[in-house]
């Protein structure tokens, strides 16, 4: 019934309807779940309680004769002297000369409008006469399309509302309406449109927002299970004597927190299922010992593995710390754009063949004449960086392989099981022993010679510094110009003492390859370089990382680029060079300084940003929901995926007729469909 088309509803027809198909309503109950975007409130407050330049709404008795002046063309200003408890209040109305003959001394009106404390007086945009409570306190206000006026939107839903909203079938189940003490959908529905005051409006949305959110969570975790369920993995049978030899070999004992993660991987590689992880970890927090050890149980299970990874740089340096760790046990091989020629076609030959165990690389990897002869385990790194149809194709080189996804941007809570709700996640969140916080500092732009001098002192005593250059774009000729310029400017500084090096994008791999030997052999001793180090880049003996105009980069950008510091037991600097303009700026540079721990880090950058912004405008992915605010609301998300979960493993969501209508619904989302088929 409530899907039928919306002309069904009494007094629309004709041109109405197309208006309001134009909005996206074509039935009636999309109507009824048209939800206003905000709400006119007519509630009268105090006069020192009104807000400057806020709306209000006011109620008074009027005073002498409104004065009316015309000026300009056809313009005019009413002006009406209102007495409001003690106060003498100007009621001020532009263009509406007609409201003179309405308004007499003596009358009581309401108005409401914009309040301006300082001179006593609102700029009217609303008024009626008599008293307040003779009006709805709170008025829906609806999108609407040029041909449709809000009234008329207002009396169609209304009547839809007493047409059909008895026929809006509950769908949560008692037990969690009660316990939450949730309005019925029915009752939450009329709130929502005709709220009889601000507190059971909230019961509305809050109601509307839990049942978003347990929609959400349960189609997510119901994808996981079926698509757990519908495809078959690979059990990787890994030779658990010659894992322990090689985790045994290494220079140093796992922390608690990658030894976790570590056993939820192997669980997945060794079940019948497909492993669909990702796994987060700050920057430093041992992400790659992870990876390795999680190659090397995939290779004893005569499997091959692949990491792919978003540069050239990253690609070779994970390939020369795998090879450290892996020694002649494995047979590694990179692959990237410069590879070319003979050298290519014979790793391209061993791949095929399977005598080369893994293949670390960069987009060279999902290239068609890479092919696998039994691939069991991929592992995608910096995951953000690839599209959807990249990490697919890397997949689907193998045959049901397990797959692991790495970011060492770590993703606030909120955002996680929202935006990765149909994967598993495994998460470090404690650091190696011994790191010691990186002390970090936002200087002006003019304290330059103090940071050359600081930058000096920390040479002297043997280490080395990165100066990072502001730019966006790595294809961008003038950004690469500025760390051109301020590469020959250190040089002028400390050559001969101390040699300078530069990166960055536009350079030959031949030329970053030397740069970066260079670099890590502290054979330079200052790198200029552009953001390509963001990722990654593992030099220990780095202690100070300058950033030019970092108010140009994101709180997770700077972060990063923090990160390439402080990877071993000496103390380690971070020097912000900004002058933030706004305050969200400032805000950003003081977070910086005050905290290292990336989650938290993350969780304010959310903040300030909006989910919207995180992961950047090229793929988010994230969900929109009509009334619940993932930010602001994340405890009813939190609640709504314990409660999903809870119902997923009792099988009561299967079972019981409590959840039958959502389960109904859940059962015939063609997006639900549509990614099972993948
Ligand atoms: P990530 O990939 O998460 O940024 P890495 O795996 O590159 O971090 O590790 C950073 C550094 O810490 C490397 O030099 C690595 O050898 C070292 N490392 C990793 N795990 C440990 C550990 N448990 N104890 C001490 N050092 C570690
Ligand atoms: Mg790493």
């Amino acid at each position: 019934m409530l899907n039928e088309p919306v002309d069904h509803v009494h007094g629309v027809g004709g041109k109405l309807k197309e208006t309001l198909n134009e909005l996206g309503i074509l039935t009636i109950e999309d109507l009824l779940f048209y939800f206003p975007f905000r709400y006119d409130s007519y509630e009268v407050k105090p006069v020192t309680e009104l807000m400057h330049d806020e709306k209000a709404t006011i109620e008074g008795k009027v005073v002498g004769e409104p004065s009316l002046a015309f000026y300009g063309k056809r313009k005019s200003k009413l002006t009406i002297t209102l007495q409001v408890e003690q106060f003498a209040i100007k009621a001020v109305m532009f263009n509406r000369a007609f409201a003179k003959k309405q308004i007499q001394a003596g009358d009581l009106i309401t108005v409401t409008g914009k309040w301006d404390q300082r001179r006593l007086q609102i700029t009217v945009s609303n008024y009626k006469k008599g008293s307040a409570d003779d009006q709805e306190p709170i008025q829906p206000v609806y999108s609407l399309k040029e041909n449709m006026t809000m009234t008329k939107m207002r009396k169609t839903i209304k009547s839809a509302l007493d047409e059909y909203g008895a026929h809006v079938p509950e769908i949560l189940p008692e037990k969690m309406r009660s316990a939450y003490k949730l309005p019925t959908r029915h009752e939450a529905l009329r709130q929502m449109h005709y709220p009889e005051s601000r507190v059971l409006l909230k019961h509305a949305r809050r109601r509307f927002t839990y049942e978003e959110f347990l929609l959400f969570q349960l189609k997510m975790q119901l994808l996981r299970k079926l698509k757990k369920e519908a495809t078959e993995g690979n059990a990787q049978n890994y030779d658990n004597e010659r894992l322990t030899g090689f985790v045994d070999s290494f220079p140093f004992t796992l922390t608690n927190a990658q030894k976790k993660s570590l056993a939820e991987i192997l669980k997945d590689m060794k079940s019948p299922y497909r492993m669909n992880r990702l796994l987060q970890g700050d920057v430093g927090s041992g992400k790659t010992a992870v990876a390795a050890i999680s190659i090397f149980a995939s290779v004893t299970a005569g499997k091959q593995a692949a990491l792919m990874v978003p540069t050239e740089i990253l690609a070779e340096q994970h390939y020369e710390s795998l090879q450290e760790l892996f020694g002649d046990r494995l047979n590694t091989a990179l692959l990237t754009g410069s590879i070319k020629g003979k050298k290519r076609k014979e790793i391209l030959e061993a791949v095929e063949e399977g005598t080369i165990d893994v293949l670390i690389g960069t987009h060279a990897l999902i290239q068609d004449e890479v092919i696998f002869n039994d691939l069991g385990l991929v592992i995608v790194d910096e995951q953000h960086r690839f599209g959807v149809n990249q990490r697919r194709t890397l997949r689907q080189k193998g045959l049901h392989p397990d797959v692991l996804f790495m970011t060492a941007t770590p993703i606030p809570r909120t955002l996680a099981i929202t935006a990765f709700g149909d994967m598993d996640v495994s998460v470090i969140n404690e650091m190696p022993a011994g790191r010691k916080p990186v002390e970090t500092h936002w200087a002006k732009a003019d304290m330059m010679d103090r940071v050359l001098g600081f930058i000096q002192k920390e040479i002297d005593a043997g280490h080395q510094a990165y100066v990072i250059c502001p730019l966006i774009e790595e294809s961008d000729k003038l950004d690469i110009q500025n760390a051109v310029d301020l590469y020959h400017q250190l040089q002028t500084y400390y050559e001969p003492a101390a040699k300078v090096g530069l990166m960055h994008g536009r350079l030959h791999s031949d030329e970053k390859e030397q740069v970066m030997k260079e670099f890590a052999a502290n054979e330079i001793q200052i790198l200029v370089s552009t953001t390509v180090v963001e990722v990654g880049v593992n030099v220990p003996n780095a202690t100070v990382m300058v950033i030019y105009d970092a108010e140009r980069f994101g709180l997770s950008q700077l972060h990063q680029l923090r990160g390439r510091v402080g990877r071993s037991d000496k103390q380690s600097y971070c020097i912000l060079l900004a002058d933030p303009k706004g305050e969200i700026g400032k805000e950003r540079m003081r977070i910086m300084t005050e905290t290292t721990d990336g989650f938290e880090l993350s969780e304010q950058d959310l903040k300030l940003r909006g989910p919207g912004d995180f992961f950047g405008k090229k793929q988010s992915g994230m969900p929109e929901f009509k009334v619940g605010d993932m930010v602001h609301d994340y405890r009813a998300l939190e609640t709504a995926r314990q409660d999903a979960a809870d119902a997923l493993e009792s099988g009561q969501f299967e079972q019981d007729a409590e959840w039958k209508e959502i389960r109904d619904t859940l059962y015939n989302d063609a997006g639900i469909r549509e990614e099972l088929l993948d």
